[in-house]
Protein backbone atom coordinates (compact mmCIF):
# COMPACT_ATOMS: atom_id res chain seq x y z
CA UNK A 1 0.00 0.00 0.00
CA UNK A 2 1.38 3.47 -0.86
CA UNK A 3 1.59 5.34 2.06
CA UNK A 4 2.70 9.13 2.65
CA UNK A 5 4.80 11.16 5.76
CA UNK A 6 5.33 14.76 6.75
CA UNK A 7 8.43 16.46 5.67
CA UNK A 8 8.36 17.19 9.22
CA UNK A 9 8.48 13.46 10.53
CA UNK A 10 9.36 10.59 8.33
CA UNK A 11 8.53 7.46 11.00
CA UNK A 12 4.57 8.06 11.01
CA UNK A 13 2.67 6.98 7.75
CA UNK A 14 -0.37 8.38 6.37
CA UNK A 15 -2.87 6.74 4.00
CA UNK A 16 -3.48 8.47 0.49
CA UNK A 17 -7.20 10.09 1.98
CA UNK A 18 -5.36 11.07 5.02
CA UNK A 19 -2.73 13.15 3.17
CA UNK A 20 -5.40 14.26 0.77
CA UNK A 21 -8.08 15.36 3.14
CA UNK A 22 -5.72 16.83 5.65
CA UNK A 23 -3.74 18.71 3.04
CA UNK A 24 -1.34 20.08 5.83
CA UNK A 25 0.26 17.38 8.46
CA UNK A 26 -0.95 18.44 12.12
CA UNK A 27 3.04 18.79 12.62
CA UNK A 28 2.84 21.72 9.85
CA UNK A 29 5.11 19.18 7.81
CA UNK A 30 4.26 18.49 3.70
CA UNK A 31 3.00 14.94 2.75
CA UNK A 32 5.19 13.04 0.35
CA UNK A 33 5.24 9.47 -0.92
CA UNK A 34 7.15 7.00 0.75
CA UNK A 35 8.87 6.04 -1.84
CA UNK A 36 8.94 6.96 -5.47
CA UNK A 37 8.55 3.82 -7.47
CA UNK A 38 10.14 4.08 -10.84
CA UNK A 39 7.59 3.49 -14.28
CA UNK A 40 8.50 0.05 -15.62
CA UNK A 41 11.15 0.40 -19.02
CA UNK A 42 8.64 -1.07 -21.20
CA UNK A 43 6.32 2.36 -20.16
CA UNK A 44 9.18 4.77 -21.38
CA UNK A 45 9.82 2.96 -24.59
CA UNK A 46 6.21 2.79 -25.28
CA UNK A 47 4.98 5.66 -24.17
CA UNK A 48 4.94 8.03 -27.59
CA UNK A 49 1.54 5.29 -28.32
CA UNK A 50 -0.50 6.27 -25.39
CA UNK A 51 -2.82 8.89 -25.88
CA UNK A 52 -2.64 11.71 -22.65
CA UNK A 53 -5.56 10.10 -20.14
CA UNK A 54 -3.64 6.27 -20.78
CA UNK A 55 -0.32 8.11 -19.87
CA UNK A 56 -1.56 9.78 -17.09
CA UNK A 57 -3.49 6.33 -16.12
CA UNK A 58 -0.69 4.38 -16.13
CA UNK A 59 1.50 6.91 -14.10
CA UNK A 60 -0.60 7.26 -11.36
CA UNK A 61 -1.23 4.01 -11.01
CA UNK A 62 2.16 3.37 -10.92
CA UNK A 63 3.04 5.45 -8.61
CA UNK A 64 -0.32 4.60 -6.05
CA UNK A 65 -0.58 1.37 -6.35
CA UNK A 66 -3.37 -0.27 -4.66
CA UNK A 67 -4.08 3.40 -3.13
CA UNK A 68 -7.43 3.43 -4.96
CA UNK A 69 -8.84 0.67 -7.13
CA UNK A 70 -7.74 0.70 -10.16
CA UNK A 71 -11.00 1.06 -12.16
CA UNK A 72 -12.32 4.34 -9.69
CA UNK A 73 -8.35 5.41 -10.37
CA UNK A 74 -9.29 5.59 -14.59
CA UNK A 75 -12.87 7.35 -13.77
CA UNK A 76 -10.80 9.93 -11.88
CA UNK A 77 -8.38 10.46 -14.18
CA UNK A 78 -11.04 10.13 -17.25
CA UNK A 79 -12.88 13.17 -15.65
CA UNK A 80 -10.31 15.37 -14.74
CA UNK A 81 -7.49 15.07 -17.28
CA UNK A 82 -10.08 16.70 -19.66
CA UNK A 83 -7.92 19.17 -21.94
CA UNK A 84 -4.89 18.79 -23.63
CA UNK A 85 -1.24 20.08 -22.77
CA UNK A 86 0.04 20.91 -26.55
CA UNK A 87 4.31 21.44 -26.94
CA UNK A 88 4.96 24.79 -29.62
CA UNK A 89 7.94 24.40 -31.20
CA UNK A 90 9.57 27.99 -31.52
CA UNK A 91 13.19 26.66 -32.74
CA UNK A 92 14.84 23.69 -32.01
CA UNK A 93 16.33 24.53 -29.07
CA UNK A 94 13.27 25.86 -27.68
CA UNK A 95 9.76 24.84 -27.25
CA UNK A 96 6.62 26.18 -25.33
CA UNK A 97 4.43 23.72 -23.26
CA UNK A 98 0.79 25.46 -23.08
CA UNK A 99 -0.69 24.19 -19.51
CA UNK A 100 -3.83 27.26 -20.08
CA UNK A 101 -6.08 24.84 -22.60
CA UNK A 102 -8.12 23.91 -19.42
CA UNK A 103 -11.67 25.89 -17.77
CA UNK A 104 -10.10 28.80 -15.86
CA UNK A 105 -7.04 29.09 -18.41
CA UNK A 106 -4.22 28.40 -15.82
CA UNK A 107 -2.60 25.33 -15.15
CA UNK A 108 -3.68 25.50 -11.55
CA UNK A 109 -6.98 23.78 -13.20
CA UNK A 110 -4.43 19.89 -13.86
CA UNK A 111 -4.22 20.10 -10.00
CA UNK A 112 -7.60 21.31 -8.90
CA UNK A 113 -9.44 18.87 -11.27
CA UNK A 114 -7.73 15.96 -9.76
CA UNK A 115 -7.95 17.02 -6.50
CA UNK A 116 -11.74 17.10 -6.89
CA UNK A 117 -12.70 14.07 -8.31
CA UNK A 118 -10.18 12.29 -5.60
CA UNK A 119 -12.17 13.86 -3.02
CA UNK A 120 -15.36 13.57 -4.49
CA UNK A 121 -14.47 9.61 -4.07
CA UNK A 122 -12.92 9.86 -0.53
CA UNK A 123 -16.74 11.70 0.61
CA UNK A 124 -18.66 9.69 -1.65
CA UNK A 125 -20.08 7.76 1.86
CA UNK A 126 -19.85 10.45 4.02
CA UNK A 127 -23.32 12.08 5.13
CA UNK A 128 -21.92 15.40 6.39
CA UNK A 129 -21.24 18.27 3.56
CA UNK A 130 -17.54 18.91 2.55
CA UNK A 131 -16.80 22.67 3.18
CA UNK A 132 -13.69 23.76 1.48
CA UNK A 133 -12.10 27.02 2.75
CA UNK A 134 -9.87 28.87 -0.45
CA UNK A 135 -8.27 32.24 0.20
CA UNK A 136 -6.51 33.28 -3.37
CA UNK A 137 -5.08 36.06 -4.49
CA UNK A 138 -6.50 35.27 -8.09
CA UNK A 139 -5.57 31.82 -10.00
CA UNK A 140 -5.85 29.52 -7.20
CA UNK A 141 -9.60 30.64 -6.71
CA UNK A 142 -11.06 30.08 -9.78
CA UNK A 143 -9.33 26.97 -10.45
CA UNK A 144 -10.69 25.49 -7.10
CA UNK A 145 -13.94 26.81 -7.76
CA UNK A 146 -14.59 25.43 -11.49
CA UNK A 147 -13.21 21.74 -10.09
CA UNK A 148 -15.87 21.64 -7.77
CA UNK A 149 -18.31 23.16 -8.98
CA UNK A 150 -21.39 20.75 -8.27
CA UNK A 151 -19.48 17.79 -6.66
CA UNK A 152 -21.83 16.53 -4.85
CA UNK A 153 -21.44 17.14 -0.76
CA UNK A 154 -18.86 19.65 -0.95
CA UNK A 155 -19.57 23.37 -0.56
CA UNK A 156 -16.83 25.54 -1.45
CA UNK A 157 -15.86 29.42 0.16
CA UNK A 158 -13.65 31.77 -1.48
CA UNK A 159 -12.48 34.39 0.17
CA UNK A 160 -10.85 36.98 -1.97
CA UNK A 161 -9.57 41.01 -1.36
CA UNK A 162 -11.90 43.56 -2.51
CA UNK A 163 -10.38 45.68 -5.25
CA UNK A 164 -7.11 43.44 -5.16
CA UNK A 165 -7.95 41.51 -8.11
CA UNK A 166 -8.11 41.91 -11.63
CA UNK A 167 -11.93 42.56 -12.93
CA UNK A 168 -11.72 39.30 -15.30
CA UNK A 169 -10.39 37.69 -12.16
CA UNK A 170 -13.13 38.85 -9.98
CA UNK A 171 -15.71 37.47 -12.77
CA UNK A 172 -14.16 34.28 -12.52
CA UNK A 173 -14.52 33.81 -8.52
CA UNK A 174 -18.00 35.66 -8.73
CA UNK A 175 -19.95 34.32 -11.17
CA UNK A 176 -20.50 30.58 -10.80
CA UNK A 177 -22.93 30.21 -8.17
CA UNK A 178 -24.71 26.77 -6.82
CA UNK A 179 -22.25 25.14 -4.41
CA UNK A 180 -19.55 27.73 -4.60
CA UNK A 181 -19.76 31.03 -2.56
CA UNK A 182 -17.67 34.26 -3.15
CA UNK A 183 -16.55 36.06 0.01
CA UNK A 184 -15.22 39.63 -0.85
CA UNK A 185 -13.29 40.53 1.96
CA UNK A 186 -12.88 44.15 2.58
CA UNK A 187 -9.02 43.63 3.53
CA UNK A 188 -6.04 42.21 1.89
CA UNK A 189 -5.25 38.46 0.81
CA UNK A 190 -3.40 38.72 4.43
CA UNK A 191 -6.55 39.39 5.67
CA UNK A 192 -8.35 36.66 3.62
CA UNK A 193 -5.35 33.96 4.88
CA UNK A 194 -5.89 34.88 8.46
CA UNK A 195 -9.48 34.33 8.47
CA UNK A 196 -9.13 30.56 6.84
CA UNK A 197 -6.96 30.06 9.28
CA UNK A 198 -8.50 30.78 12.16
CA UNK A 199 -10.97 28.46 11.27
CA UNK A 200 -8.77 25.59 11.45
CA UNK A 201 -7.63 26.27 14.60
CA UNK A 202 -11.19 27.08 16.30
CA UNK A 203 -12.04 23.46 17.49
CA UNK A 204 -16.00 24.38 18.05
CA UNK A 205 -16.33 25.39 14.73
CA UNK A 206 -15.09 22.00 13.70
CA UNK A 207 -16.69 20.04 15.67
CA UNK A 208 -20.00 21.20 13.59
CA UNK A 209 -18.48 21.50 10.47
CA UNK A 210 -15.95 19.07 8.49
CA UNK A 211 -13.78 21.54 6.93
CA UNK A 212 -10.35 21.13 4.40
CA UNK A 213 -8.12 23.35 2.33
CA UNK A 214 -6.93 23.34 -1.05
CA UNK A 215 -4.28 25.33 -1.38
CA UNK A 216 -1.15 24.45 -3.39
CA UNK A 217 0.20 22.28 -0.39
CA UNK A 218 -2.18 19.47 -0.94
CA UNK A 219 0.12 16.68 -2.74
CA UNK A 220 -3.42 15.55 -4.65
CA UNK A 221 -2.54 18.69 -6.66
CA UNK A 222 0.79 17.30 -7.78
CA UNK A 223 0.17 14.36 -8.32
CA UNK A 224 -1.54 15.48 -12.08
CA UNK A 225 1.37 17.87 -12.56
CA UNK A 226 3.85 15.20 -12.83
CA UNK A 227 1.52 13.90 -16.17
CA UNK A 228 2.67 16.62 -18.82
CA UNK A 229 6.16 16.62 -18.07
CA UNK A 230 5.81 13.45 -19.64
CA UNK A 231 3.30 14.12 -22.19
CA UNK A 232 5.92 16.69 -23.13
CA UNK A 233 8.59 14.30 -23.54
CA UNK A 234 6.87 12.59 -26.21
CA UNK A 235 5.81 15.58 -28.26
CA UNK A 236 8.95 16.86 -28.44
CA UNK A 237 10.36 15.62 -31.41
CA UNK A 238 14.48 15.13 -30.82
CA UNK A 239 14.32 12.70 -28.17
CA UNK A 240 18.20 12.10 -28.58
CA UNK A 241 18.84 15.84 -27.26
CA UNK A 242 19.09 16.51 -23.48
CA UNK A 243 15.88 17.31 -21.80
CA UNK A 244 15.27 20.81 -20.25
CA UNK A 245 12.45 22.39 -18.35
CA UNK A 246 12.39 26.13 -17.59
CA UNK A 247 9.54 26.27 -14.79
CA UNK A 248 8.31 29.56 -13.95
CA UNK A 249 8.08 29.50 -10.08
CA UNK A 250 5.95 31.01 -6.99
CA UNK A 251 5.09 28.29 -4.17
CA UNK A 252 7.46 25.62 -6.61
CA UNK A 253 4.47 23.16 -6.86
CA UNK A 254 5.34 23.09 -10.32
CA UNK A 255 8.74 22.42 -10.17
CA UNK A 256 8.37 19.91 -7.29
CA UNK A 257 6.34 17.90 -9.41
CA UNK A 258 8.54 17.85 -12.57
CA UNK A 259 11.35 16.48 -9.99
CA UNK A 260 8.85 14.05 -8.90
CA UNK A 261 8.46 12.97 -12.69
CA UNK A 262 12.10 12.74 -13.09
CA UNK A 263 12.60 10.84 -9.70
CA UNK A 264 9.50 8.08 -11.24
CA UNK A 265 11.77 7.93 -14.22
CA UNK A 266 11.88 10.89 -16.77
CA UNK A 267 15.00 11.21 -18.63
CA UNK A 268 15.09 14.64 -16.93
CA UNK A 269 18.63 16.61 -17.71
CA UNK A 270 18.33 20.05 -15.81
CA UNK A 271 15.74 21.66 -14.49
CA UNK A 272 15.32 25.96 -14.70
CA UNK A 273 13.80 27.31 -11.87
CA UNK A 274 12.63 30.43 -13.29
CA UNK A 275 11.51 33.57 -10.78
CA UNK A 276 10.54 37.08 -10.95
CA UNK A 277 12.13 39.68 -8.25
CA UNK A 278 10.76 37.26 -5.43
CA UNK A 279 13.62 35.15 -5.75
CA UNK A 280 14.18 33.16 -2.33
CA UNK A 281 15.28 30.01 -3.75
CA UNK A 282 17.12 31.63 -6.62
CA UNK A 283 19.14 33.06 -4.09
CA UNK A 284 19.15 30.01 -1.83
CA UNK A 285 20.74 27.86 -4.61
CA UNK A 286 23.40 30.30 -4.76
CA UNK A 287 24.38 30.93 -1.03
CA UNK A 288 22.90 27.91 0.60
CA UNK A 289 20.97 30.33 2.51
CA UNK A 290 17.04 29.97 2.56
CA UNK A 291 15.41 33.77 3.98
CA UNK A 292 12.04 34.10 3.90
CA UNK A 293 10.85 37.61 2.69
CA UNK A 294 7.29 39.62 2.78
CA UNK A 295 6.41 39.30 -1.04
CA UNK A 296 6.89 42.10 -3.89
CA UNK A 297 4.37 43.34 -6.30
CA UNK A 298 5.71 42.36 -9.85
CA UNK A 299 3.73 41.68 -13.41
CA UNK A 300 3.70 38.36 -12.95
CA UNK A 301 1.55 38.02 -9.87
CA UNK A 302 1.19 34.63 -9.43
CA UNK A 303 4.56 33.97 -8.78
CA UNK A 304 4.84 37.01 -5.88
CA UNK A 305 5.80 34.71 -3.05
CA UNK A 306 8.00 35.54 -0.33
CA UNK A 307 7.81 32.08 1.47
CA UNK A 308 7.81 29.29 -1.40
CA UNK A 309 5.72 26.58 0.56
CA UNK A 310 7.26 23.87 -1.80
CA UNK A 311 10.42 24.54 -0.86
CA UNK A 312 10.40 21.74 2.27
CA UNK A 313 9.61 19.15 -0.37
CA UNK A 314 12.71 20.15 -2.14
CA UNK A 315 15.15 19.86 0.36
CA UNK A 316 13.21 16.72 1.33
CA UNK A 317 13.80 15.20 -2.34
CA UNK A 318 17.56 16.22 -2.41
CA UNK A 319 19.08 15.92 1.25
CA UNK A 320 20.76 19.32 0.59
CA UNK A 321 22.10 22.62 -0.88
CA UNK A 322 24.93 20.85 -2.66
CA UNK A 323 22.66 18.00 -4.66
CA UNK A 324 19.68 20.37 -5.36
CA UNK A 325 22.18 22.93 -6.76
CA UNK A 326 23.43 20.13 -9.28
CA UNK A 327 20.11 19.52 -10.55
CA UNK A 328 18.19 22.83 -10.68
CA UNK A 329 19.78 26.02 -12.46
CA UNK A 330 17.84 28.92 -10.83
CA UNK A 331 17.27 32.66 -12.06
CA UNK A 332 15.28 35.54 -11.45
CA UNK A 333 14.03 38.57 -13.72
CA UNK A 334 12.55 41.76 -12.96
CA UNK A 335 9.80 42.90 -15.00
CA UNK A 336 11.30 45.08 -17.39
CA UNK A 337 13.09 41.94 -18.86
CA UNK A 338 9.85 39.90 -18.72
CA UNK A 339 8.16 42.77 -20.90
CA UNK A 340 11.20 43.00 -23.10
CA UNK A 341 11.11 38.84 -23.59
CA UNK A 342 7.38 38.75 -24.33
CA UNK A 343 7.86 41.49 -27.15
CA UNK A 344 11.13 39.85 -28.78
CA UNK A 345 9.07 36.38 -28.92
CA UNK A 346 6.45 38.25 -30.56
CA UNK A 347 8.16 39.68 -32.82
CA UNK A 348 11.11 37.16 -33.63
CA UNK A 349 8.72 34.08 -33.26
CA UNK A 350 5.00 35.15 -33.29
CA UNK A 351 4.82 33.79 -30.69
CA UNK A 352 2.48 35.40 -27.23
CA UNK A 353 3.25 34.48 -24.38
CA UNK A 354 2.04 35.50 -20.82
CA UNK A 355 4.23 37.11 -18.21
CA UNK A 356 5.04 34.26 -15.68
CA UNK A 357 5.67 31.94 -19.19
CA UNK A 358 7.50 34.69 -20.61
CA UNK A 359 9.50 34.33 -16.72
CA UNK A 360 10.14 31.08 -17.60
CA UNK A 361 11.45 31.64 -21.55
CA UNK A 362 13.71 34.03 -19.82
CA UNK A 363 15.13 31.15 -17.99
CA UNK A 364 15.56 28.82 -20.48
CA UNK A 365 17.47 31.62 -22.66
CA UNK A 366 19.75 31.96 -19.71
CA UNK A 367 20.48 28.57 -19.34
CA UNK A 368 20.91 28.12 -22.80
CA UNK A 369 23.44 31.00 -22.78
CA UNK A 370 25.55 28.77 -20.30
CA UNK A 371 25.53 25.67 -21.26
CA UNK A 372 25.64 25.89 -25.45
CA UNK A 373 25.39 22.46 -27.06
CA UNK A 374 22.67 20.44 -28.16
CA UNK A 375 19.15 20.06 -26.37
CA UNK A 376 15.67 19.88 -25.95
CA UNK A 377 14.60 23.07 -24.32
CA UNK A 378 10.64 23.18 -23.15
CA UNK A 379 9.32 26.39 -20.86
CA UNK A 380 6.11 26.03 -19.47
CA UNK A 381 3.63 28.81 -20.78
CA UNK A 382 1.42 28.94 -17.15
CA UNK A 383 -1.23 31.14 -18.37
CA UNK A 384 -3.09 31.83 -21.60
CA UNK A 385 -2.07 35.08 -22.80
CA UNK A 386 -5.78 36.32 -22.21
CA UNK A 387 -6.09 36.40 -18.75
CA UNK A 388 -3.26 39.36 -19.33
CA UNK A 389 -4.69 40.80 -22.27
CA UNK A 390 -4.25 44.58 -21.25
CA UNK A 391 -0.87 44.21 -20.50
CA UNK A 392 0.25 41.94 -23.45
CA UNK A 393 -1.65 43.95 -26.04
CA UNK A 394 0.52 47.12 -24.86
CA UNK A 395 3.60 45.68 -24.56
CA UNK A 396 3.22 43.34 -27.81
CA UNK A 397 1.37 45.80 -30.08
CA UNK A 398 -0.79 42.46 -30.51
CA UNK A 399 -4.67 42.05 -30.17
CA UNK A 400 -5.13 39.47 -27.96
CA UNK A 401 -8.18 36.85 -28.91
CA UNK A 402 -10.37 36.00 -25.79
CA UNK A 403 -11.06 32.11 -25.60
CA UNK A 404 -14.90 31.63 -25.56
CA UNK A 405 -14.99 29.98 -22.00
CA UNK A 406 -13.22 33.27 -20.53
CA UNK A 407 -15.59 35.23 -23.13
CA UNK A 408 -18.95 33.40 -21.11
CA UNK A 409 -17.74 34.31 -17.87
CA UNK A 410 -16.71 37.79 -18.29
CA UNK A 411 -20.81 38.55 -19.16
CA UNK A 412 -21.64 37.15 -16.14
CA UNK A 413 -23.18 38.57 -13.59
CA UNK A 414 -21.32 39.09 -10.25
CA UNK A 415 -22.60 37.33 -6.84
CA UNK A 416 -20.58 38.22 -4.08
CA UNK A 417 -20.73 38.27 -0.17
CA UNK A 418 -19.05 41.75 1.68
CA UNK A 419 -17.98 40.78 4.38
CA UNK A 420 -15.41 42.73 6.82
CA UNK A 421 -12.30 40.71 7.89
CA UNK A 422 -13.61 39.66 10.71
CA UNK A 423 -13.72 36.23 12.28
CA UNK A 424 -17.12 36.25 14.11
CA UNK A 425 -19.14 37.23 10.96
CA UNK A 426 -16.99 34.78 8.88
CA UNK A 427 -17.84 32.10 11.18
CA UNK A 428 -21.42 32.83 12.04
CA UNK A 429 -21.84 32.49 7.65
CA UNK A 430 -20.72 29.24 7.57
CA UNK A 431 -22.51 27.93 10.73
CA UNK A 432 -25.77 29.55 8.97
CA UNK A 433 -25.00 27.36 5.74
C1 LIG B 1 0.50 29.66 -9.54
C2 LIG B 1 1.15 30.07 -10.79
C3 LIG B 1 2.54 29.94 -11.01
C4 LIG B 1 3.48 29.45 -9.93
O1 LIG B 1 3.36 28.07 -9.72
P1 LIG B 1 3.97 27.40 -8.43
O2 LIG B 1 3.58 25.96 -8.51
O3 LIG B 1 3.35 28.10 -7.24
O4 LIG B 1 5.44 27.61 -8.44
C5 LIG B 1 3.06 30.29 -12.25
N1 LIG B 1 2.27 30.76 -13.23
C6 LIG B 1 0.94 30.91 -13.07
C7 LIG B 1 0.13 31.45 -14.20
C8 LIG B 1 0.33 30.57 -11.85
O5 LIG B 1 -1.00 30.73 -11.72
Amino acid sequence: MMQFYSTNNKNKKFSLEEAVMEGLAKDGGLFMPEHIPQVPESFLKNIHTLNFPDMCFQIAQNLLQDAIPLLKLREIIDKAMIFDAPVRELSAQIHSLELFHGPTLSFKDFGAQFMAQLMAYFIQDSKQTLHILVATSGDTGSAIAQAFLNVEGIRVWILYPKDKVSWSQEKQLTTMGHNITALEIDGTFDDCQRLVKQAFSDKRLRQKLSLTSANSINIARLIPQTFYYFYAYVQVTNRNAPLVFSVPSGNFGNLTAGLLAKKMGLPVHHFVAATNINDIVPKYLNTGKFEALPSKQTLSNAMDVGNPSNFSRMLDLFGNHENMREHIFACSFTDDQTKAAMKTVFEKYDYLMDPHGAVAYLGLEAYLVQHPGKVNGIFLETADPAKFADEVEKITGQKVEIPNRLATVLSKKKHAVTLAPDYEEFCSLLLKA
